[in-house]
């Protein structure tokens, strides 16, 4: 079974709250008074995430293993227009795994928590088969950006360049960090930093509809589009692509950049009476639009929808 049938198949035996949102949006958002308590759970497992062999290429390695365990739920946060709060963790260990990576990882972890204002406040350490690194995330926000907001005749719009990180991993997974512009990737892909700011920015402006690209653009904007019950229109000349990622793969970067995971921007959708006011915003590019239908089309033609999944779909 593939990673959202199983998703949808283990949902329908729970209930969505009252108020607020269960699964399918970035976080859970339970309304409680006046606020919404965000709460989002992510996870970093060896050989799926990250691979102990790029320590030869990057000996940082766990240290941005701890950063990214945090940023990545971060990211989730930001997207629902949500200000982070408490995080708890677990770790799954091999018997024996190096002191000194975990020391690193702690490093990192702490160093996200200061830099997001997040406040570490306990976790579960276990032995097991496999490493693994979970971590958990509370959240609060007034208003809520949500998942199945769009709708037609709004603009669609990526809050930064696409397609970097997937090139990062590419890099670490070729071994090989010769140049300036692939050391930018790799770093992209291992210490990403998500904005909260621009979540709350976005929202305070007005926005409704909002989900991160964790999972790559076009499956973000097609799950967007399967939320809000709505068609996505996008043009490919206007996907923001890095100097680099096209540098490095020539022809190829629209491709990666459509399809390739973990960048941590937003992507949101907003009426036009906010075009002029996102249109003077350097890091915000406007990328299509949004239709009555069902549907993902780039440059008017149907587009198949590839992301990664877990198991293979
Ligand atoms: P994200 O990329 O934003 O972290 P995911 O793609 O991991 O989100 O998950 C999609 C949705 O499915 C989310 O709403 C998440 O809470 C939910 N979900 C994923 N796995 C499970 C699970 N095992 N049990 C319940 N809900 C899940
Ligand atoms: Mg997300």
């Amino acid at each position: 079974m593939k990673e959202f049938k199983l998703i949808e198949t283990i949902s329908k035996f729970f209930t969505n709250p009252t108020r607020g949102i269960g699964i399918g949006d970035d976080t859970a958002a339970i309304k409680t008074g006046y606020e919404y308590h965000l709460i989002t759970v992510d996870t970093l497992a060896e050989d799926t995430h990250y691979r102990k062999k790029w320590k030869e290429v990057f000996p940082n390695l766990y240290r941005s293993i701890g950063w990214k365990l945090l940023a990545v739920s971060v990211s989730d946060i930001a997207s629902m227009g949500g200000i982070p709060h408490v995080a708890v963790t677990s770790f799954t260990l091999k018997k024996d795994f190096e002191e000194k990576e975990i020391i690193e990882l702690a490093k990192g972890l702490s160093a996200a928590c200061r830099h997001f204002k997040v406040l570490l406040a306990g976790g579960d350490t276990v032995r097991g088969n496999c490493e693994v690194f979970s971590l958990t995330l509370t959240g609060k926000a007034e208003e809520i950006m949500t998942r199945n907001s769009a709708k037609p005749g709004d603009y669609i719009a990526v809050t930064g360049t696409c397609g970097d990180a997937a090139a990062g991993l590419q890099i670490l997974e070729a071994g090989k960090i010769d140049t300036p512009e692939k050391r930018k990737l790799v770093e992209k892909f291992l210490f990403p930093y998500p904005s909260i700011e621009t979540g709350e920015k976005l929202k305070l402006a007005g926005v409704k509809c909002c989900m991160d690209n964790s999972d790559g653009l076009l499956f973000t904007c097609y799950e967007i589009g399967k939320q809000s019950k709505v068609a996505v229109n996008l043009e490919s000349e206007k996907i923001p692509i890095s100097k680099e990622v096209k540098k490095l793969l020539g022809d190829d970067a629209l491709k990666l950049a459509l399809s390739g995971g973990e960048d941590f921007n937003l992507v949101f959708t907003f009426p036009e009476s906010l075009k002029e006011l996102f249109e003077k915003e350097k890091n915000i590019f406007i990328i299509g639009r949004i239709a009555e239908g069902s549907g993902i089309y780039i440059d008017g033609k149907p587009a198949t929808v590839s992301s990664f999944d877990h198991f293979g779909g």
